[in-house]
Formats: structure tokens, C-alpha cells, sequence
């Protein structure tokens, strides 16, 4: 049995200093906005080297905290990739504006610039790039088209926790990125919880505010905020996992290669430009013979799965809005694409075992 993400394993590993970490959160008993999310916010802002880090309730929220400390508002448009997990585009309709979609590069997965600077229109506000899987997206032509337009860059860096491009991280690059600690994310804690980076001490300072009740100074409310503050025992088993991320990243990364190696002739291999570093969120093959390999991969209960399906602008919710819109890179991945299991633990043995399953599916 290879599972697509193997949580339990790294638990065993990391047992002694999660408990510990956790033991301690319990008697201090700050579970609210405690010593370990200032901890944490710090230690990765330092780690991203970033200005600011906020810690939130979820990825979900740091996008949605990120949309509205930009300043976005009902009608503004906000460009962003179709080929991303909802969560993106929700957070642009909490703010009550509207998500453009512009398609994605054959290679990489992630939105074409030229096509940012084509769909820009007087009531764009926003670009929202996401490092897809873990592979940065082009954040200099993207920074720079910003700049050009008065556009505020805002990342989602849900899936790249680690990953980087012309030395720079990711999340230190736009005026917010956005990233989420859902468990199998490349880190992850043990529940939800989010943290949102800014270039600036005011964009750090607002963030602060709408993730507590709107509020600076406790029961002095300034502007409509939320509940979305990141717990603090979920901060402290992030803070043990922060002091791993660069290795679980080289594994990650060590799996990927191996994968590739075994299956460049078979399949379409994820692509690395040289530019940045890619740490293999998803590790996502193109295939004409998806359903075959799928059925293969299952009868010997290996697990695989398909991100994503069904791209943005063919979702029910977005119908109306992009009737007639055709992304046709964005549609043939979605057709053709599936996902192999990757995480750190992973054994070269098993990798072997899968490309093995892989290749057996394509032959017979
Ligand atoms: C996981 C994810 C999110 C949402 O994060 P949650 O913590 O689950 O709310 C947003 N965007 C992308 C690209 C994601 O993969």
C-alpha cells in the first residue's frame, strides 16, 4: 500500500519534539494568539526572509485576508490561473469582485504573463499567480507587469512552502503571499491554519486587525474584521516542522527526480527551467492513458489522483461568468493530467515500485 501522502510515518519520526512542543503549548495554556504563533510568524519571516508574517485560520483566509488588505472591492477584477484549487478564486468573490482567468503554460502549469498584460482592463486591481504543485511561477515577468499597471501581486503559495526563484523566496516577492498549513501541504500542520507574509509593516498591520475581530487594541474595533486567528498548538508543532522543511523538500525533490528519470520516456515529466526550485507539492505527470494507469496503480493499492479535474472557468459556480471562454493549455492538462504519490518519506523502493506500475500499465 503507497498512500499519496504518508502523515503517520512522519509523525513517528518527529514524535519526541511534536509532543514535547505540544506538552508545552498545554501548560502554558495561551492557546489564543500564544508565544508560539509570534514564534512562528518570526521564525518564517526570517526563514522566507519576508518583512512581515501573520498567522491565520486557514490558506482559505490568508487569500481572503490578503484580497482585502490589498484594498479589492465589489466590482474590482483580480487575474488569476483556472488550473489552481478553488480556494483561489473565493477568496477574489468574498471581496465581491470577479476572477479573470487567463490560461496556463504547457510546461510549468502556471498562468502566462503575456496573458495577464492582455486581460488587464481599468477595473483590475489584482493579479493572484499560484506556484502550482510547487513549481514558482514566473515572478519577474509577473512583478514587472504589476508594476507597470498599479497592480498589487499577490501570491498563493499554498502548495510551494520552500520553493524559490532567482533566489528569492516565494511569499517574499508580491505585497502578500498566502500560504496554508493544511496537513498535507509540504508543511503542514495537525488542522487548519494559514499565515500570510507582507512587504510592508502596514500591510502586516492590517492583516492584524482583520484577523482579530477588526481590532488593534482589544475592544476597539476599526473596520469589519473576522475570526481568523491560527491556533497556537497548531503554531507549535509548525515551529518543530519549520526546522525540517529543507529536508522534507530535498526528499521531496529526491523522489521527483527518480520518478522522472524512470518514466521521461513513457509519460510527460514534470518540468524544471533551472530558474527556480521546484519542491514537488504534487509530483504530476501528462498521459494520454490516465484511466488505464489509474486502474493499474489501484489494483496494486497504490494511490494516485487527479489535480485538478475540472479547471476554474468549466466550474458550475463560474458558468454564467465565463460562458464561452475557451483555455485550451488549461484544458488539455486538465485532461491528460494525474498526480503519483510524493512525500519525504517516501523510499527510493517504493518510487521504483510505482514507476514499475507505471511502466506495466503503459505495456500491457
Ligand atoms: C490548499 C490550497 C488553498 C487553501 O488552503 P486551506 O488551508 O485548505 O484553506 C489555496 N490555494 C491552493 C493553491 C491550495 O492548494
Amino acid at each position: 500500500m503507497i498512500p499519496m501522502v504518508d502523515l503517520k510515518t512522519q509523525y513517528h519520526h518527529l514524535k519526541s519534539e511534536i509532543d514535547a512542543a505540544v506538552l508545552d503549548a498545554l501548560e502554558s495554556t495561551q492557546f489564543i494568539l500564544g508565544p508560539n504563533v509570534t514564534g512562528l510568524e518570526k521564525e518564517t519571516a526570517g526563514y522566507l526572509a519576508t518583512a512581515q508574517a501573520v498567522g491565520c485560520a486557514s490558506g482559505t483566509d490568508a487569500l481572503h485576508l490578503a484580497v482585502l488588505a490589498a484594498g479589492i472591492k465589489p466590482g474590482d477584477e483580480v487575474i488569476t490561473t483556472p488550473f489552481t484549487f478553488i480556494a483561489t478564486a473565493e477568496a477574489i468573490c468574498y471581496a465581491g469582485a470577479v476572477p479573470v482567468f487567463v490560461d496556463v503554460d504547457p510546461q510549468t502549469f502556471n498562468i502566462v504573463p503575456e496573458l495577464i498584460e492582455q486581460a488587464i482592463t481599468p477595473r483590475t486591481k489584482a493579479v493572484i499567480p499560484v506556484h502550482l504543485f510547487g513549481q514558482p511561477a514566473d515572478m519577474a515577468a509577473i512583478g514587472a507587469i504589476c508594476e507597470r499597471h498599479n497592480l498589487v501581486l499577490i501570491e498563493d503559495c499554498a502548495q510551494s512552502f520552500g520553493a524559490a526563484i532567482a533566489g528569492r523566496m516565494t511569499g517574499s516577492i508580491g505585497a502578500f503571499g498566502c500560504f496554508s498549513f493544511f496537513p498535507s501541504k509540504n508543511l503542514g500542520g495537525y488542522g487548519d491554519g494559514g499565515l500570510v507574509t507582507a512587504a510592508t509593516a502596514e500591510g502586516a498591520e492590517t492583516l492584524k486587525m482583520l484577523r482579530n475581530h477588526g481590532s488593534k487594541v482589544r475592544y476597539h474595533h476599526d473596520v469589519i474584521g473576522f475570526n481568523s486567528r491560527l491556533d497556537d498548538l497548531q503554531a507549535a508543532i509548525l515551529r518543530v516542522k519549520l526546522r525540517h522543511i529543507d529536508r522534507f523538500n530535498q526528499e521531496r525533490r529526491r523522489v521527483a527526480h527518480r520518478y522522472s528519470e524512470g518514466l521521461k520516456d513513457v509519460v510527460t515529466v514534470p518540468f524544471e527551467d533551472g530558474k527556480g526550485v521546484h519542491v514537488y507539492h504534487q509530483y504530476t505527470i501528462l498521459t494520454d492513458q490516465r484511466d488505464t494507469i489509474m486502474a493499474a496503480l489501484s489494483e496494486q493499492q497504490i494511490a494516485s489522483a487527479v489535480y485538478y479535474p475540472i479547471p476554474l472557468h468549466r466550474q458550475n459556480v463560474f458558468a454564467e461568468q465565463c460562458r464561452g471562454i475557451s483555455l485550451p493549455v488549461t484544458e488539455s492538462i486538465a485532461a491528460r493530467c494525474m498526480s503519483l504519490p510524493v512525500y519525504p518519506e517516501m523510499t527510493d523502493q517504493q518510487v521504483d515500485q510505482v514507476i514499475a506500475a507505471v511502466r506495466g500499465a503503459l505495456a500491457g
